[in-house]
């Protein structure tokens, strides 16, 4: 079966047992300062399994999500993880909860699948799990013997029920329940794995091998949240009167269960860039493990890259823009040593291939990606000049260690095993741990902390961000009242720091004119205004004179965020915006607000940064 056919069943499943199919979230939310990459389906939806009605009304939603994991990025290479994937997903928001869910995934995998139902296992919440694998302890937290019981009925032997703990099969946004603070909510889930009998256990990962074992025998397909405690004051967990369940499945894994293959790159969704490597390398894939595990990068990595910038990010050295040019590094660094040659970037036709596999996703890839392969060919011409100045300088150091290594990376973008090689060939050995250490104090020094959000996917997500993202909005509407009502923004980027606002203005700001705008700033932090957000129809929030950004591909249903005087709401708002959120609840919350600098980013357009005092 084709992946396109499974995406389509999934969907056409759902939607048959009263869910609404949702316009996916794009991969970057670009009004949500908190997070580089949508990672998950339930990421866009958090809001709505908190308690807030979604816009279409329905309580059952489904939607196939892209979706990128850097937190997986070291796992690609292996069998199953890829950084970016599509999850399928489903959700009840408050309707039908662990009957429903566990017998329709079941259906679902071996009527419309055809799964084996043999190979399928299942894996439980045990509050006593300190009996199954890892002894992960116990929790105040009664067992998931629902879920159990519908198992069983559902005719999975007990021998292919496995239990795990808080650490395995537990979800929260804080982990495990010991770390929930008060008013969290969370749950047991129940995950489900494909059997290949075929592959053979590897004692590197353990004496026994079991579903959630490495080696590779074992692929997880889905798993279903059920979202039904909530952390009380005095540290215990209550019933939630609304239930919720959230579900997300891997398409690239169900394509191989499917299929009947272990590996998810011999799946429709990778085997033509697969094909092409195979090709250009003269390596074969099945045969040669090494090179193997370079053709998966090299193929997760470029879909990732093409994915990212489809979107309208550029290589840069912040924010999405960074993981875009690591990872394309990653990518010539792989293709080396697969002994391609990658002077002129000869990556042109698979993306083209790519964007064939994804037509019916994403079909304004087809015309982007000719675009998108100049861009990336630039990026690749320099890294490669870079990467000459850097080894030139190190055969000119009298000396190799973990600083020199360090200094070259940051520098010239020089990989640490790059490093590990040419020192090696003097003879010096490096210590990667001393390596990492100055990389980490590195990290601590730089403001962005690049690497860390490199590594982690996550930007910083503090409530001093939430405040810059409110201070965000009345400097764009004080700018537009000072200078003009044809301000519109044109970029912005909050640290937990400062903000920074680009717009289009094409002189420079007179002090008075700075000074103006600072202290209608104030003026409304002074009179404490309250923030609301409603959620209506995107047209209806147009009309009522919200700013959106025409950039932005909105969804039927927006949220709007108001700043009122109430004392005076009979006259227009301060400011109103179509906007993701979040924000702060009162204006008088933000502190001092205060311009820092102005400066011409581009012809016409103007940049301000500024920042909150206590
Ligand atoms: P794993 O333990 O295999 O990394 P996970 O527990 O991190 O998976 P979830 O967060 O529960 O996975 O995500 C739901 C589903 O998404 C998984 O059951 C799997 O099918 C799929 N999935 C998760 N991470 C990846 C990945 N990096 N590449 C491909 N599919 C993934
Ligand atoms: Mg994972």
């Amino acid at each position: 079966m084709t992946s396109d056919e499974i995406r389509r069943k999934y969907l056409e499943f759902f939607e048959k047992r009263g869910h609404k199919i949702i316009p996916p979230a794009p991969l970057v939310l670009a009004n949500d300062p908190t997070t580089l990459f949508t990672s998950s389906g339930m990421q866009p939806l958090v809001p709505f399994l908190s308690g807030e009605t979604h816009p279409s009304g329905f309580k059952r939603l489904a939607d196939s999500q892209p979706s990128l994991r850097l937190e997986d990025i070291d796992e690609v290479g292996d069998n199953r993880h890829t950084t970016f994937f599509e999850m399928l997903g489903n959700w009840s928001l408050g309707d039908y909860f662990k009957k429903e869910q566990l017998s329709w995934f079941y259906e679902f995998l071996t009527t419309e699948l055809g799964l084996d139902k043999n190979r399928l296992w299942v894996s439980v919440f045990s509050a006593e799990s300190g009996s199954a694998v890892g002894g992960e302890g116990k929790t105040n937290v009664p067992s998931d013997t629902e879920s159990l019981a519908i198992w069983k009925g559902l005719g999975i032997p007990e021998n292919r029920i496995c239990f795990y703990g808080v650490k395995k099969n537990w979800w929260s946004r804080s982990g495990e329940p010991k770390n929930m603070p008060e008013g969290e909510i969370g749950g047991p889930d129940s995950e489900v794995f494909y059997e290949f009998p075929e592959v053979k256990h590897d004692l590197k990962y353990g004496k026994t091998c079991h579903p959630n074992c490495d080696c590779g025998r074992f692929l997880e397909i889905g798993n279903s949240v059920f979202i039904q405690y909530q952390k009380q004051a005095d540290g215990s967990l209550k019933e939630l009167p609304q239930k919720n369940v959230d579900f997300g499945g891997g398409l690239e894994r169900l394509a191989a269960a499917s299929n009947n293959v272990p590996d998810i790159f011999q799946t429709d969704l990778f085997s033509p860039v697969i094909n092409k490597l195979e090709k250009i390398s003269a390596k074969n894939y099945s045969k040669d493990s090494l090179a193997s595990r370079q053709m998966r990068i090299i193929c997760d990595h470029l879909k990732a890259c093409l994915m990212i910038a489809n979107e309208g990010v550029f290589p840069s050295n912040k924010t999405q823009g960074y993981v875009l040019r690591r990872m394309l590094r990653r990518i010539l660094m792989a293709a080396k040593k697969l002994g391609l040659n990658v002077t002129g970037f000869p990556f042109e036709e698979i993306l083209f291939e790519i964007a064939v596999i994804y037509k019916d996703v994403f079909p304004e890839l087809i015309d982007n990606a000719k675009d998108i392969s100049l861009v990336f060919s630039g990026e690749a011409g320099r890294f490669e000049k870079s990467l000459n100045l850097g080894i030139k300088e190190l055969e000119k150091a009298k000396t190799i260690d973990a600083k020199t290594a360090f200094y070259v990376f940051e520098s010239f973008g020089l990989p640490y095993e790059v490093v590990e090689e040419i020192a090696k060939d003097k003879g010096v050995e490096i210590s990667k741990k001393e390596f990492d250490s100055e990389m980490e104090k590195h990290q601590r020094l730089s403001k962005g902390g690049a690497e860390r959000i490199f590594r982690g996917g996550l930007a910083d997500q503090s409530y001093e961000v939430t405040k810059y993202h409110t201070a965000t909005h009345l400097l764009h509407q004080a700018l537009r009242q000072v200078l003009a009502k044809s301000v519109r923004q044109e970029g912005s980027n909050i640290t937990a720091e400062r903000l920074r606002f680009d717009f289009n203005w094409n002189e420079k700001l007179t002090p008075e004119q700075l000074k103006q705008v600072q202290d209608l700033v104030n003026s409304v932090i002074d009179r404490n205004l309250p923030v609301v957000c409603e959620v209506m129809d995107k047209d209806q929030a147009l009309k009522s004179g919200a700013l959106g950004f025409f950039r932005e591909k909105y969804q039927d249903r927006v949220k709007v965020y108001t700043i009122t005087d109430p004392s005076t709401s009979s006259g227009p708002p301060f400011s109103r915006e179509i906007c993701g959120g979040p924000h702060v609840g009162m204006t008088g919350e933000l502190g001092r607000f205060k311009i820092i600098k102005q400066e011409a980013v581009a012809k016409g357009i103007r940049r301000i940064k500024a920042i909150l005092e206590k």
